[in-house]
């Protein structure tokens, strides 16, 4: 990157007690980037994000904003706002008090206060609900709200912490798509922490995959669908069959280990012919996942391994028991460190 990134960690590191939580990060976030850090529960994404916003001092290592060293900086010293899960507003106070809070806290006077909450609670669609205290509504609203007072001052980074975690499913999709929207007109850096691979394939710019306090891969969401460079990867975002050493000669007739996303695979009448690389195998549908808009099947093949294919749903579903030709082209076997 030539010019100067909004966060840089290095080699940061945090441990509690015997327990090493941040084992060795170096990253650089750019500007005005949407930066997702994905991992499974335990993986360290949440002690990062508080290393950032100097809730938590590191072991070893240091953290950057826009270039300057902020590693011993308290919390309110640092161009750095955070929307926690749990949102954390102020109950006695209606929500247009709530998202005014931090401009008065920055000495704002009364007019301009009004006008920015107002623009920021227009930008989640929720001035009608000015005058509402939080109890009063429901668990997305208070979310937009959390994100409008978070915006209203303007940061210049946004750290989110697990902000969709609440919301039921068909709320979390509008938001992730709002939220990508709210984040592109405010030119704002996001940090997103997330364990849904869902959310971070729809919404970032990068991702960076944390397993036990390292990041197992970082790049955008579409290298690290396609090409995931270890099974944890693998197996953390999306669906895929993992072929190891044995399985890779009795089903693609090549040596190493492969990954191969269950959409790659085709289903194809037995005998039909195709490409000449393209490999071919028969086998039995062992299991039947209907999903709505695909089914995943689990094909028993004849060499004794089993794989993972799915087919978009487009007239009939096939059935536990039948028969399958399965073809995969080799370019859709991705090699695994
Ligand atoms: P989750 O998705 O569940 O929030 P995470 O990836 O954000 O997980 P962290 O919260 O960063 O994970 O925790 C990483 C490790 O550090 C875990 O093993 C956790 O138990 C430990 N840990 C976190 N905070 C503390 C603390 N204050 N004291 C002791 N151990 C801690």
């Amino acid at each position: 990157m030539d010019t100067v990134p909004a966060i840089r960690l290095a080699g940061l590191r945090k441990s509690f007690g015997p327990v090493t939580a941040v084992d060795g990060i170096d990253l650089e976030i750019a500007d005005g980037e949407f930066f997702a850090m994905l991992g499974p529960s335990g993986s360290g994404k949440t002690t990062v994000l508080r290393m950032i916003a100097g809730f938590e001092q590191p072991t070893a290592g240091a953290v950057e904003l826009a270039g300057a060293d902020v590693t011993r900086s308290a919390p309110f010293q640092r161009d750095v706002t955070t929307v926690f899960q749990d949102y954390a507003l102020f109950p006695h106070l209606t929500v247009r008090q709530n998202v005014e809070y931090g401009l008065a806290v920055r000495g704002k006077g009364r007019t301009e206060r009004r006008e920015l909450a107002t623009a920021a609670l227009a930008s989640v669609r929720m001035e009608a609900f000015a005058d509402r205290r939080p109890t009063q509504l429901s668990g997305g609203q208070r979310q937009r709200v959390a994100l409008a007072r978070a915006l209203v001052v303007k940061p210049r980074v946004l750290l989110l912490d697990e902000p969709l975690g609440a919301l039921d499913l068909k709320l979390r999709q509008q938001m992730q798509v709002e939220l990508k929207q709210l984040q592109r007109d405010a030119g704002i850096t996001f940090v997103f922490v997330t364990h849904d691979q869902e959310e971070a394939l729809t919404m970032s710019d990068r991702i960076a995959v944390f397993d036990h306090g390292r990041i197992a891969q970082i790049g955008t969401p579409t290298a690290v669908y396609e090409q995931p460079q270890t099974e944890f990867v693998a197996g953390f975002v999306g669906t895929s069959t993992v072929l190891d050493r044995s399985a890779s000669e009795g089903v693609l007739g090549r040596s190493g280990t492969f990954m191969i996303r269950p959409e790659r695979i085709r289903l194809t009448p037995a005998g039909e012919a195709s490409a000449r690389d393209e490999r071919h195998r028969t086998g039995t549908i062992a299991e039947v996942v209907y999903l709505g808009a695909t089914t995943k099947y689990l094909i028993d093949l004849s060499s004794g391994h089993r794989i993972t294919a799915s087919e978009p749903n487009a007239g009939s579903v096939r059935q536990r028991g039948d028969r399958v030709q399965i073809t995969i082209r080799p370019e859709d076997a991705v090699p695994l460190e």
